[in-house]
């Protein structure tokens, strides 16, 4: 059994729980960190979870919103910490108390999960996204990429549950109050995923095993729920209560694969 959770997704701060096992959780992976030590342990006390029972921090990126309060958490509850050479170069504080270097195309195991990391074009210096397993079934997670590679296809088909970026509408993002650079920076190849990209990239994957779709990093400047939610409905072909949003707030509540 794979368990799923999001202690907050957007701009301002990414962190999602994944766990295995039956009762007590078998490993709890913590994947990114952009949250203080002091507002994850809140937001992991809202998803009846505490810091001390995570046996290892997964990170994607180095990108401020996913790597803030990765160091000080590591260290004050003694958590290993599993990333690229190329993230681990480029993070401010990377002084982790156990330190595994991944390589964005070569699978690895945490305990009983099993990770698939692929790489992603994204303006990071090594950055990766990850399928989860645990032998019956398969967690996607597809956030911060600018363009969706045949690699991504192929690494998202046939999930059971996907967690896909639907950061921005591209006329509320050329319309909005953000400076051209960064407007340029957010739409370019290696920015995000906008609401189109992420209806495309959903139909261009196979389905048929998908039982979880929730909208992940949605700009809270430049989209609107309902706008994220169409483009992941007409993606999927399917209804609006199917489909769900992670929120900047309060993420998402526990889900889980049987
Ligand atoms: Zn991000
Ligand atoms: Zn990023």
């Amino acid at each position: 059994m794979i368990r799923f959770a999001s202690l907050g997704s957007g701009s301002k701060g990414n962190a999602t729980l994944i766990e295995s096992g039956v009762k007590e959780s078998d490993t709890r992976i913590l994947l990114d960190c952009g949250f203080s030590t002091k507002e994850v342990e809140i937001r992991l006390a809202k998803h009846q979870r505490c810091a001390s029972s995570i046996d290892a921090i997964v990170i994607t990126h180095e990108h401020a919103d996913h790597i803030n309060g990765v160091g000080r958490l590591a260290r004050k509850y003694n958590i290993p910490v599993w990333l690229t050479a190329g993230t681990w170069h480029k993070c401010r504080d990377s002084n982790f108390p156990d330190t595994h270097f991944i390589d964005s195309h070569s699978d690895f195991e945490i305990n009983d999960l099993r990770l698939h990391p692929f790489p992603v074009p994204h303006d990071a210096r090594e950055p990766c996204q990850f399928v989860f397993s645990d032998g019956n079934s398969q967690l996607g997670i597809a956030t911060d990429l600018g363009s969706i590679t045949p690699h991504v296809i192929a690494k998202l088909n046939n999930v059971d549950a996907l967690l896909l970026e639907c950061n921005y509408d591209g006329e509320m993002l050329h319309n909005g109050i953000y400076p051209q650079k960064l407007k340029d920076r957010v739409s370019g190849n290696k920015g995000h995923l906008d609401n189109k990209q992420a209806t495309q990239l959903l139909q261009n994957i196979k389905l048929d095993k998908l039982k979880h779709i929730v909208g992940m990093h949605v700009s809270e400047k430049n989209n609107t729920q309902e706008y994220a939610t169409a483009a992941l409905c007409v993606g999927m072909n399917c209804s609006e209560n199917e489909v769900s949003l992670a929120s900047q707030v309060d993420g998402f509540a526990w889900r889980e694969l049987a």
